[in-house]
């Protein structure tokens, strides 16, 4: 610990922002997953679990109802408020549908929360990362699906409400391959998130996922920093062991990429990564 003196403040391991709990979707509560954090050292953990951007969907039934958004705020202020040895924030994920801009736009301001995540499991009603519809004929042209997934990146990013987009690439969790043809819409989605100053992640969960990467690619990831891109870690933990898992690869991962700092949520500062 004395060699840190004399060199400055050292970096420390940045927060994890995509964690959810049994609000949602996941196996551990709140106090779990804070505890988990605090156990890792990191400086702060957001709590993002899923919110429909629809009411009465039914594609989406692990979301936290509407009618329950206040039970959950209050859950998660309730942990953060006993929690001096981290700081807690409060944050969704919410899927992007194009159609319900406004309406959920109106459910955000109501409730205060601290930032919005961005997810795409959806395009036009398809929910493409459901096993049980890898047979649905339009699979059979994959480029048209990642065109309107990268499509509908881009038209998040212009929406302007999301502090970052969750697991950048996850029209591939299938193993499949994006052609040339898709490559300008990837270039425009990333744009469109550099002019909006919406962040990407770096989703360490996703290693469980069929393709077996974590999302984006390294190719989406080196092409975020080149723009300036904002990059934040996270786990996108379902469970209370798995905040914070595979962060010195996420670094690692991250620093090949290009990057050197990551976004703190709290006051939206770029901060050093660690490893120099
Ligand atoms: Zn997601
Ligand atoms: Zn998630």
């Amino acid at each position: 610990m004395t060699s840190r003196q004399g060199h400055g403040r050292a970096p420390s391991p940045p927060g994890d922002y995509h964690v959810h709990t049994t609000c949602s979707d996941g196996s551990g509560s709140v106090e779990e997953c804070v505890a988990r954090a605090v156990a890792l050292g990191l400086p702060e953990i957001g709590i993002a679990d899923h919110l429909s951007g629809v009411r009465h969907q039914d594609w989406d039934a692990a979301a936290i109802p509407f009618e329950r958004l206040d039970d959950y705020v209050a859950e998660v202020r309730a942990v953060a408020a006993r929690h001096d040895d981290i700081r807690v924030l409060l944050g969704v994920e919410a899927d992007y549908v194009r159609e319900h801009e406004a309406g959920f736009a109106d459910v955000l301001s109501a409730y205060p929360i601290d930032y919005v995540v961005g997810g795409i499991h959806v395009l036009g009603g398809f929910d493409f990362d459901d096993p049980a519809k890898r047979g649905d004929p339009r699979w059979s042209d994959p480029d048209a699906l990642f065109v309107a997934y990268y499509e509908a990146v881009r038209r998040a990013a212009e929406f302007g409400r999301f502090a970052f987009i969750a697991h950048l690439d996850y029209i591939g969790l299938w193993g499949h391959k994006p052609g040339p043809g898709v490559d300008a819409g990837i270039d425009a989605a990333l744009d469109a998130m550099a002019a909006s100053r919406t962040a990407i992640e770096l989703n360490t969960d996703r290693v469980s996922d069929p393709a077996g990467v974590m999302y984006p690619s390294p190719d989406t990831l080196r092409r975020a920093c080149a723009r300036g891109i904002p990059l934040v870690l996270s786990s996108d933990a379902h469970a209370a062991e798995h905040v914070g898992r595979l962060w010195d690869e996420a670094i690692a991962t991250a620093r090949q990429a290009g990057y050197r700092e990551t976004l703190r949520l709290s006051d939206r500062a770029l901060v050093p990564l660690p490893g120099d």
